[in-house]
Protein backbone atom coordinates (compact mmCIF):
# COMPACT_ATOMS: atom_id res chain seq x y z
CA UNK A 1 0.00 0.00 0.00
CA UNK A 2 3.04 2.58 0.86
CA UNK A 3 6.24 1.92 -0.53
CA UNK A 4 8.63 5.42 0.86
CA UNK A 5 11.89 4.16 -1.18
CA UNK A 6 15.61 6.35 -0.56
CA UNK A 7 13.36 9.11 1.18
CA UNK A 8 15.63 12.54 2.46
CA UNK A 9 14.05 15.28 3.42
CA UNK A 10 15.25 18.81 4.75
CA UNK A 11 14.32 21.76 6.46
CA UNK A 12 15.62 24.65 5.48
CA UNK A 13 18.78 23.02 3.67
CA UNK A 14 19.23 21.10 7.34
CA UNK A 15 18.82 17.36 6.32
CA UNK A 16 16.21 15.91 8.70
CA UNK A 17 14.96 11.97 6.75
CA UNK A 18 18.56 10.71 4.85
CA UNK A 19 17.19 7.63 2.50
CA UNK A 20 14.98 6.12 4.90
CA UNK A 21 13.05 3.29 3.46
CA UNK A 22 9.66 2.15 4.50
CA UNK A 23 6.75 -0.60 3.10
CA UNK A 24 3.60 -1.10 4.75
CA UNK A 25 1.09 -3.93 3.39
CA UNK A 26 -2.48 -3.50 3.40
CA UNK A 27 -3.63 -4.59 6.63
CA UNK A 28 -0.43 -4.03 7.94
CA UNK A 29 0.40 -1.73 10.60
CA UNK A 30 4.09 -0.29 11.05
CA UNK A 31 5.06 1.84 13.67
CA UNK A 32 7.58 4.41 13.72
CA UNK A 33 9.62 4.80 17.03
CA UNK A 34 12.65 6.87 18.14
CA UNK A 35 13.93 9.59 20.24
CA UNK A 36 12.75 13.03 19.96
CA UNK A 37 14.33 14.97 16.87
CA UNK A 38 14.47 11.30 15.14
CA UNK A 39 12.04 12.54 12.28
CA UNK A 40 9.10 10.66 13.18
CA UNK A 41 6.76 13.52 12.18
CA UNK A 42 9.09 14.50 9.49
CA UNK A 43 8.30 10.96 8.05
CA UNK A 44 4.50 10.85 8.29
CA UNK A 45 4.39 14.71 7.00
CA UNK A 46 6.76 13.68 3.93
CA UNK A 47 3.76 10.36 3.16
CA UNK A 48 0.79 12.96 3.64
CA UNK A 49 2.15 15.01 1.19
CA UNK A 50 2.99 18.00 3.10
CA UNK A 51 6.78 18.56 2.70
CA UNK A 52 8.70 18.13 -0.32
CA UNK A 53 11.50 15.64 -0.34
CA UNK A 54 13.85 13.61 -2.68
CA UNK A 55 13.37 10.08 -3.44
CA UNK A 56 10.20 8.17 -3.80
CA UNK A 57 6.63 7.49 -1.86
CA UNK A 58 4.26 5.47 -3.60
CA UNK A 59 0.71 5.19 -2.70
CA UNK A 60 -1.32 2.31 -3.91
CA UNK A 61 1.12 2.49 -6.71
CA UNK A 62 1.05 5.89 -7.64
CA UNK A 63 3.59 8.16 -7.05
CA UNK A 64 2.57 11.12 -4.18
CA UNK A 65 4.30 13.42 -6.24
CA UNK A 66 2.58 12.96 -9.14
CA UNK A 67 -1.24 12.95 -7.13
CA UNK A 68 -3.57 16.24 -6.89
CA UNK A 69 -4.44 17.00 -3.92
CA UNK A 70 -7.55 15.45 -3.73
CA UNK A 71 -6.55 12.30 -4.99
CA UNK A 72 -4.41 12.05 -2.73
CA UNK A 73 -6.85 12.91 0.43
CA UNK A 74 -8.98 10.06 -1.35
CA UNK A 75 -5.81 7.45 -0.55
CA UNK A 76 -4.17 8.85 2.85
CA UNK A 77 -5.69 10.13 5.88
CA UNK A 78 -3.74 11.77 8.29
CA UNK A 79 -4.19 12.12 12.39
CA UNK A 80 -1.45 14.93 12.92
CA UNK A 81 -0.48 16.30 16.55
CA UNK A 82 -1.24 19.59 16.12
CA UNK A 83 -4.59 19.47 13.61
CA UNK A 84 -5.74 23.16 12.65
CA UNK A 85 -9.30 22.98 13.91
CA UNK A 86 -11.98 25.67 12.13
CA UNK A 87 -13.03 28.10 14.96
CA UNK A 88 -16.40 26.94 15.97
CA UNK A 89 -16.71 23.87 14.20
CA UNK A 90 -19.15 21.60 16.00
CA UNK A 91 -17.55 17.70 16.70
CA UNK A 92 -19.96 16.43 14.12
CA UNK A 93 -18.75 19.10 11.49
CA UNK A 94 -15.22 18.40 11.89
CA UNK A 95 -15.77 14.60 11.78
CA UNK A 96 -18.04 15.35 8.65
CA UNK A 97 -15.18 17.46 6.78
CA UNK A 98 -13.65 13.93 6.46
CA UNK A 99 -15.88 12.90 4.26
CA UNK A 100 -14.65 15.93 1.80
CA UNK A 101 -13.12 13.63 -0.73
CA UNK A 102 -16.03 11.26 -1.48
CA UNK A 103 -18.66 14.09 -1.95
CA UNK A 104 -17.99 15.95 -5.51
CA UNK A 105 -17.58 19.58 -6.32
CA UNK A 106 -20.64 20.99 -6.34
CA UNK A 107 -22.52 18.50 -4.12
CA UNK A 108 -23.69 18.87 -0.37
CA UNK A 109 -22.54 15.65 1.78
CA UNK A 110 -25.31 12.62 1.26
CA UNK A 111 -27.12 10.51 3.88
CA UNK A 112 -24.46 7.83 3.29
CA UNK A 113 -21.81 10.28 4.60
CA UNK A 114 -24.01 11.47 7.69
CA UNK A 115 -24.80 8.11 8.54
CA UNK A 116 -21.06 7.07 8.61
CA UNK A 117 -20.42 9.92 10.82
CA UNK A 118 -22.80 8.72 13.04
CA UNK A 119 -21.23 5.44 13.18
CA UNK A 120 -17.88 6.70 13.63
CA UNK A 121 -18.97 8.92 16.61
CA UNK A 122 -20.77 5.98 18.10
CA UNK A 123 -17.32 3.96 18.04
CA UNK A 124 -15.66 6.90 19.43
CA UNK A 125 -18.61 6.97 22.17
CA UNK A 126 -18.49 11.10 21.00
CA UNK A 127 -22.23 10.96 19.98
CA UNK A 128 -23.02 12.89 23.15
CA UNK A 129 -21.00 15.61 21.63
CA UNK A 130 -22.03 16.05 18.49
CA UNK A 131 -23.13 19.46 18.33
CA UNK A 132 -20.99 20.57 21.01
CA UNK A 133 -17.89 23.23 19.52
CA UNK A 134 -14.74 21.61 19.30
CA UNK A 135 -13.15 24.05 21.15
CA UNK A 136 -15.26 23.14 24.27
CA UNK A 137 -14.56 19.74 24.82
CA UNK A 138 -11.53 17.94 26.64
CA UNK A 139 -8.41 17.41 25.25
CA UNK A 140 -8.94 13.72 25.36
CA UNK A 141 -12.22 14.02 23.49
CA UNK A 142 -10.91 16.69 20.60
CA UNK A 143 -7.85 13.63 20.01
CA UNK A 144 -10.71 10.99 19.63
CA UNK A 145 -12.73 13.40 17.07
CA UNK A 146 -9.25 13.88 15.18
CA UNK A 147 -9.31 10.55 14.50
CA UNK A 148 -13.12 10.60 13.80
CA UNK A 149 -12.16 12.95 11.03
CA UNK A 150 -9.73 10.55 9.56
CA UNK A 151 -11.52 7.22 10.17
CA UNK A 152 -14.48 8.90 8.73
CA UNK A 153 -12.14 9.74 5.25
CA UNK A 154 -12.33 6.12 4.92
CA UNK A 155 -8.74 6.20 3.23
CA UNK A 156 -6.87 2.70 2.35
CA UNK A 157 -3.74 4.25 3.84
CA UNK A 158 -3.71 6.05 7.96
CA UNK A 159 -1.26 8.13 9.62
CA UNK A 160 -1.24 8.69 12.80
CA UNK A 161 1.19 10.54 14.84
CA UNK A 162 0.93 10.01 18.15
CA UNK A 163 -2.59 9.54 18.37
CA UNK A 164 -2.90 9.03 22.20
CA UNK A 165 -0.69 10.89 23.71
CA UNK A 166 -3.68 13.44 25.68
CA UNK A 167 -5.65 10.46 26.46
CA UNK A 168 -5.82 8.47 29.53
CA UNK A 169 -5.09 4.34 29.48
CA UNK A 170 -8.58 3.55 29.07
CA UNK A 171 -9.43 5.57 26.10
CA UNK A 172 -5.42 4.76 24.42
CA UNK A 173 -6.81 0.98 24.63
CA UNK A 174 -10.04 1.97 22.77
CA UNK A 175 -8.85 4.27 20.15
CA UNK A 176 -5.90 1.51 19.10
CA UNK A 177 -7.99 -1.08 19.22
CA UNK A 178 -10.22 0.83 16.70
CA UNK A 179 -7.60 1.28 14.73
CA UNK A 180 -6.86 -2.09 15.05
CA UNK A 181 -10.11 -3.31 14.01
CA UNK A 182 -10.53 -1.10 10.96
CA UNK A 183 -6.99 -2.52 9.66
CA UNK A 184 -8.45 -6.24 9.94
CA UNK A 185 -11.99 -5.49 8.77
CA UNK A 186 -11.41 -2.76 5.87
CA UNK A 187 -7.47 -4.11 4.82
CA UNK A 188 -6.28 0.16 5.92
CA UNK A 189 -2.09 0.15 6.62
CA UNK A 190 -1.78 2.03 9.47
CA UNK A 191 1.73 4.20 9.87
CA UNK A 192 2.07 5.52 13.11
CA UNK A 193 4.73 7.24 15.13
CA UNK A 194 4.33 5.88 18.88
CA UNK A 195 5.95 7.31 21.84
CA UNK A 196 4.93 4.28 23.86
CA UNK A 197 6.93 1.59 23.02
CA UNK A 198 5.22 -1.28 24.96
CA UNK A 199 1.82 0.13 22.93
CA UNK A 200 4.17 0.19 19.95
CA UNK A 201 5.03 -3.63 20.20
CA UNK A 202 1.02 -4.56 21.43
CA UNK A 203 -0.41 -3.41 18.01
CA UNK A 204 2.25 -3.19 15.52
CA UNK A 205 3.20 -5.51 12.92
CA UNK A 206 6.77 -4.24 12.74
CA UNK A 207 8.91 -1.26 14.25
CA UNK A 208 10.59 1.08 12.47
CA UNK A 209 13.45 2.60 14.76
CA UNK A 210 14.10 6.28 13.47
CA UNK A 211 17.31 8.26 15.33
CA UNK A 212 18.94 11.33 13.52
CA UNK A 213 16.75 11.11 10.70
CA UNK A 214 18.07 7.34 9.36
CA UNK A 215 16.59 3.77 10.10
CA UNK A 216 18.59 2.35 12.25
CA UNK A 217 16.60 -0.95 13.28
CA UNK A 218 13.34 -2.78 11.96
CA UNK A 219 11.68 -5.94 12.38
CA UNK A 220 8.90 -7.59 14.87
CA UNK A 221 9.39 -5.91 18.29
CA UNK A 222 11.06 -8.68 19.35
CA UNK A 223 14.23 -8.02 17.13
CA UNK A 224 13.92 -4.34 17.73
CA UNK A 225 12.89 -3.68 21.38
CA UNK A 226 16.59 -5.00 22.49
CA UNK A 227 18.23 -3.18 25.56
CA UNK A 228 21.42 -2.33 24.11
CA UNK A 229 19.45 -1.06 20.63
CA UNK A 230 16.90 1.45 22.78
CA UNK A 231 20.40 2.43 25.12
CA UNK A 232 21.90 3.31 22.21
CA UNK A 233 19.29 5.12 20.58
CA UNK A 234 17.51 6.40 23.36
CA UNK A 235 20.69 6.47 26.06
CA UNK A 236 17.83 4.96 28.29
CA UNK A 237 18.38 2.15 30.87
CA UNK A 238 15.39 -0.22 30.52
CA UNK A 239 14.31 -4.04 30.84
CA UNK A 240 11.96 -5.61 28.21
CA UNK A 241 10.22 -8.63 29.75
CA UNK A 242 7.44 -10.87 28.17
CA UNK A 243 4.18 -10.90 29.41
CA UNK A 244 1.55 -13.63 29.09
CA UNK A 245 0.30 -12.69 25.78
CA UNK A 246 4.54 -12.85 24.53
CA UNK A 247 4.06 -9.17 24.36
CA UNK A 248 7.19 -6.90 24.90
CA UNK A 249 6.94 -4.81 27.84
CA UNK A 250 9.75 -1.57 28.02
CA UNK A 251 9.78 -0.60 31.72
CA UNK A 252 12.54 2.11 32.70
CA UNK A 253 15.18 1.29 34.91
CA UNK A 254 16.12 3.74 37.66
CA UNK A 255 19.94 4.16 37.29
CA UNK A 256 20.49 5.18 41.26
CA UNK A 257 18.40 2.64 43.01
CA UNK A 258 17.85 3.69 46.60
CA UNK A 259 19.25 1.26 49.04
P1 LIG B 1 10.22 13.55 15.92
O1 LIG B 1 8.82 13.51 15.40
O2 LIG B 1 10.92 12.23 15.79
O3 LIG B 1 10.31 14.06 17.33
P2 LIG B 1 10.57 15.64 13.97
O4 LIG B 1 10.32 15.01 12.66
O5 LIG B 1 9.50 16.48 14.55
O6 LIG B 1 11.06 14.54 15.01
O7 LIG B 1 11.87 16.56 13.86
C1 LIG B 1 13.07 16.11 13.28
C2 LIG B 1 14.07 17.25 13.27
O8 LIG B 1 13.59 18.29 12.43
C3 LIG B 1 14.30 17.86 14.64
O9 LIG B 1 15.66 18.19 14.74
C4 LIG B 1 13.45 19.11 14.60
O10 LIG B 1 14.02 20.12 15.42
C5 LIG B 1 13.50 19.51 13.14
N1 LIG B 1 12.28 20.19 12.69
C6 LIG B 1 11.02 19.75 12.83
N2 LIG B 1 10.12 20.61 12.28
C7 LIG B 1 10.86 21.64 11.79
C8 LIG B 1 10.54 22.85 11.09
N3 LIG B 1 9.26 23.17 10.77
N4 LIG B 1 11.56 23.67 10.75
C9 LIG B 1 12.84 23.36 11.04
N5 LIG B 1 13.21 22.23 11.67
C10 LIG B 1 12.24 21.38 12.06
Amino acid sequence: MLSCHQVSARYNGTPVLDTVDIEVDPGEWVAVIGPNGAGKTTMLRVVSGALTFSGEVTIGGSSIAALPPRDLAGLVAVVPQAPVIPAGITVFDYVLLGRTPHIGYWSMEGRSDLREVGAVLERLELSHLADRPMDRVSGGERQRAVLGRALAQDAGLLLLDEPTSALDLGHQQQVLELVDSLRRDRGHAVLSAVHDLTLAAQFADRLVLLADGKVRATGTAEEVLKPDILARYYGADVTVVVDADGNQVVAPRRRNPVG
